[in-house]
């Protein structure tokens, strides 16, 4: 076994074809739904909001989908990303575990959002689209899309959540930094925004508002499409990237994981490192345990129903089958805004449904904890939401010092937390309470799902 603490990939690496799992699974997902007749949804009724090349790869079945060159250029900027071995936390937990991360926080938005952000306005801009809309939560997405128009010279839109705009006025200066505008959601710019504002006009504002105003933006102009940043296909197959490499960085390590970890707020990077390796399980591989974690204040995949549901508070997406909380379902304030969704991807729920990955969910007050730990040890400060995939590393790696037995754990550092140093100033003085979801309401907007007739 080798003794290095980083593995890093030549340029050359980066991989030439991103992996589709929907190639390998043993039953498919279920069909996308038009709301209006509940019958499958074709190309054309995603036409007015995404190029057709992502819609293409939205509904393909083939393995392997080629990466293009434009795109494999501007990964190199910061690609491949280096897997490391935690050598002095493992010291530090005193275990006979493995502890690998690969590191998504190098990139220049300081997650794996780029990877697909990048994908996304290159395809707008081959089908000549001049202007996309979009929702940020934390401002992770925004400002990787934000990015990625400023490289491909695309006018990038967003609608920042209302209670990160307001506590987050760097992220919405590094989207403006980029060339991209960004203003508060619920806005007057748009009508459901107006309608939301007429009706409550102190609202905090939801990612699910935030989404049914940019597809409202998207919907009515020509010359505009639409990007979400996580939960649809083509979005979890563009970070595939990430486990890719990580599969060759773990043999140049000569080790495989019998563990892989990543949080989880709509699955893409959970998804990006995990699907390479659940795909090679599925092709007769090696049988990693592999563990989605999300918020306890936010749990979709542990509490939700697995049932058709509208992507958006407003309802102006089709339906999808996934794991819900209900989109009515506005979750508690917590820092780890980039988990903060009332759905999963339905990639994701549908493996969970195939029992082929585990959910976990926990409180963030452990998820700090792990986090601080971790920084003293590597010296990377995760970010709110990478730190869940710490905790549960963490969990497991001292699980195995209990049982006296080692194993090797892989796991997703999401993004660093530059930007989220309030949460930690909050929790290391003792102010940050766990959050509880109101069950009521849970309920509530549950028992509001739409009725499908296809289920
Ligand atoms: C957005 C974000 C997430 C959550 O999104 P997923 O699609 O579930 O990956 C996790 N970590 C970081 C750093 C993020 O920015």
């Amino acid at each position: 076994m080798s003794d290095s603490i980083k593995y890093f990939l030549p340029e050359e690496k980066i991989a030439k074809s991103w992996y589709n799992i929907v190639a390998d699974l043993p039953a498919p997902p279920a069909p996308v739904l038009h709301p209006g007749t509940g019958q499958p949804i074709g190309p054309d009724d995603l036409a007015p909001l995404f190029p057709m090349a992502l819609i293409g790869q939205e509904v393909s079945a083939e393995r392997d989908i080629e990466i293009p060159k434009p795109v494999r250029d501007v990964y190199r900027m910061w690609r491949p990303s280096p897997l490391y071995r935690a050598r002095r936390l493992e010291q530090a937990l005193d275990t006979p575990a493995k502890i690998y991360y690969k590191y998504e926080g190098g990139s220049p938005a300081g997650s794996h959002k780029p990877n697909t952000a990048v994908a996304q306005a290159f395809y707008n801009r081959e089908e000549g689209i001049k202007k996309i809309s979009t929702e940020t939560g934390a401002g992770q997405w925004g400002s990787s899309l934000a990015f990625a128009g400023a490289l491909f010279g695309i006018e990038i839109s967003v609608f920042m959540v209302k209670v990160s705009y307001d506590q987050k006025p760097y992220r919405r200066a590094m989207m403006e930094t980029y060339g991209a505008n960004c203003v508060a959601s619920p806005s007057n710019l748009t009508e459901y925004g107006r309608a939301v504002l007429a009706s409550d006009p102190d609202t905090t504002g939801s990612l699910g508002m935030a989404i049914s105003e940019a597809v409202e933006v998207a919907a009515k102009n020509d010359d505009t499409k639409y990007a979400l940043g996580s939960v649809l296909n083509h979005v979890l197959l563009h970070q595939t990237v990430i486990g890719m490499e990580a599969i060759e960085q773990m043999e140049m390590a000569d080790d495989y994981p019998d563990i892989i970890i990543g949080c989880a707020g709509g699955g893409s990077n959970f998804a990006g490192l995990g699907f390479p390796f659940v795909g090679a399980k599925l092709r007769g591989g090696p049988a990693p345990t592999v563990i989605a974690v999300e918020p306890a204040a936010c749990p979709s995949l542990t509490r939700g129903t697995f049932a058709y549901d509208f992507g958006d508070t407003g309802h102006f997406t089709p339906l999808v089958k996934m794991h819900t909380l209900g989109s009515t379902f506005v979750p508690p304030g917590f820092h780890a805004g980039g988990l903060r969704y009332h759905g999963m991807a339905p990639l994701v729920s549908h493996l969970l449904h195939l029992g082929e990955i585990e959910a976990r969910a926990v409180h963030q007050n452990p998820c700090f904890e792990a986090g601080i730990q971790f920084a003293r040890a590597e010296g990377i400060i995760p970010a709110p939401e990478a730190t869940h995939a710490v905790r549960v590393a963490i969990d497991e790696a001292l699980k195995c010092k209990v049982e006296g037995t080692s194993r090797t754990i892989l796991f997703n550092l999401s993004g660093h937390g530059h930007f989220d140093m309030a949460a930690y100033d909050e929790f290391l003085s003792g102010k940050l309470e766990d959050k509880d979801y109101d069950a009521e309401k849970l309920d509530s907007a549950l028992a509001a799902l739409p009725e499908v007739a296809a289920e």
